[in-house]
């Protein structure tokens, strides 16, 4: 892996905040938002270090950088950044690193561009123009196949295409803001017809979303080999999804209503280049299928796993009215998935589709191997016929009006500095009651 001295674990900040052992944005992270005070109506670019943002439209900032980079940092959202590629992604981080250092001899002037993370609203990294998602852990597709089609959990192409569907981008928000019950056709348990009524199965499930920075000309595939080149950096993603809308309508084209109704994902875009040092080996079992050759790159099989922790808990209106911590749903590694980004970026293009900066790619719900490492409600309740039993002995077999769902991301490695991807929450408001109730 291609480490440089913004990786160095001895660097420390200026900006003491950065330094705290549990930091999710340490001077070796520098992960960029569109944010905005709450007095501003234009949302700007910033990087977070610590507790504070560091304004990157700045004066005092913009003379640290390239004038093509100082530009594209001038805009409200990253496509301009995306788009002008690796050279110039590292070229900014570098410059942050220097500047934001311990000792560094910018710190009074780069001081003036700070603001508190508490006085920030945050608003959508990129102008989405595509969200695919994708179903990368082969243990959340077979505990879900489970479920749809107990005779044939896994369907046979699984092992050998990164499988996706086309997502909805209109409706991916930022962290923070509220999620309504979607209502649609259910067919219920023991009827013959369908009825259209309020989901009664609002699941979320714990993602990763990767943004892509340079795009292909279309009829241009991009090569494994290349892939990351093109992967600009990544968020927590949590893909909302109504259950019982999904059962009724997934066959024969894929998820339609039961997902395209809300995805949250978390304000911070966390570098290509921060992650680096949590890249580990990835392998496919001997007795599996061995990737296709546009699927299969000796780099990516080296160092194409990417070891990020995602947590997501859950606070209800009982346990917020009584004052409760949130409690702990699931804790899973990405190390798990079945398919590397690297995969999932050559596959997308190897029939010439055009990817364009700001895109999103989902992962799928990255749950692990074990029971606590499921990723979304159905895995953990057996579908609803197992209920969690929370701290407070609620139960939840879906989530209820005014559940919160928080997911949270970090990782952790010997001999670097721990770092994260902050948070992405949402909160569940009832439903409007359909047109014309059935
Ligand atoms: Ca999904």
């Amino acid at each position: 892996m291609l480490l440089n001295e913004t990786h160095d674990p001895a660097l420390r900040s200026w900006v003491q905040s950065a330094n705290a052992p549990e930091a999710d944005f340490p001077i070796q992270n520098l992960p960029l938002a569109a944010f905005r005070t709450r007095q501003e109506r234009q949302f700007r670019i910033g990087a977070a270090i610590g507790d504070q943002i560091l304004d990157l439209s700045h004066p005092n900032v913009a003379a640290l950088l390239e004038p093509g980079v100082a530009r594209a940092c001038r805009d409200p959202v990253l496509n301009e950044l995306m788009a002008l590629g690796p050279a110039a992604w590292s070229h900014l981080r570098l410059n942050l690193s220097r500047a934001l250092r311990a000792g560094s001899d910018q710190q009074d002037r780069i001081a003036t561009a700070l603001i508190a993370q508490d006085r920030a609203q945050y608003g959508l990294p990129a102008r989405i123009g595509d969200f695919t998602d994708f179903y990368t852990s082969i243990h959340h597709a077979t505990a879900v196949g489970r479920l749809l089609r107990p005779e044939q959990p896994l369907l046979p192409n699984y092992k050998w295409i990164p499988i996706a569907y086309h997502g909805r981008a209109s409706s991916v928000r930022v962290s923070g803001e509220e999620v309504t019950r979607p209502a649609g056709q259910i067919k219920l348990p023991g009827s013959e017809t369908p009825v259209v009524t309020a989901s009664r199965k609002l699941d979320y499930e714990v993602e990763l979303g990767v943004f892509v920075g340079v795009g292909n000309p279309l009829a241009q595939p991009i090569p494994i080999e290349e892939a990351w080149n093109h992967v600009f950096g990544v968020v927590l993603l949590n893909d909302w999804s109504a259950r019982d809308i999904q059962a009724w309508e997934y066959q024969p084209l894929g998820p339609f209503l039961s997902k395209s109704f809300a995805t949250t994902i978390s304000p911070w875009v966390v570098g290509e280049e921060a992650l680096r040092p949590f890249r580990r080996a990835w392998t496919r079992p001997q007795q599996d299928p061995q990737p296709l050759p546009y699927l299969q790159d000796p780099q990516d099989q080296a160092n194409g796993a990417l070891d990020i922790v995602l947590e997501a808990t859950i606070v209800t209106t009982a346990m917020r009215a009584e004052g409760q911590p949130a409690a702990l749903l699931s804790r899973a590694s990405c190390r798990h998935a079945y398919w590397t980004i690297a995969q999932m970026v050559a596959h997308h293009t190897v029939n010439g589709c055009n990817l364009v900066a700001g895109d999103l790619l989902g992962t799928g719900t990255q749950s692990g191997p074990g029971a606590a490492e499921a990723g979304s409600l159905i895995e953990l309740t057996a579908g609803g016929r197992e209920p969690l039993m929370l701290p407070n002995d609620e139960r939840r077999a879906f989530l209820e009006d005014g559940d919160e769902i928080c997911l949270r991301g970090y990782c952790e490695r010997e001999g670097f500095v721990r770092t994260g991807l902050g948070t992405a929450t949402g909160r569940i408001l009832p439903g409007a009651p359909p047109m014309n109730p059935g």
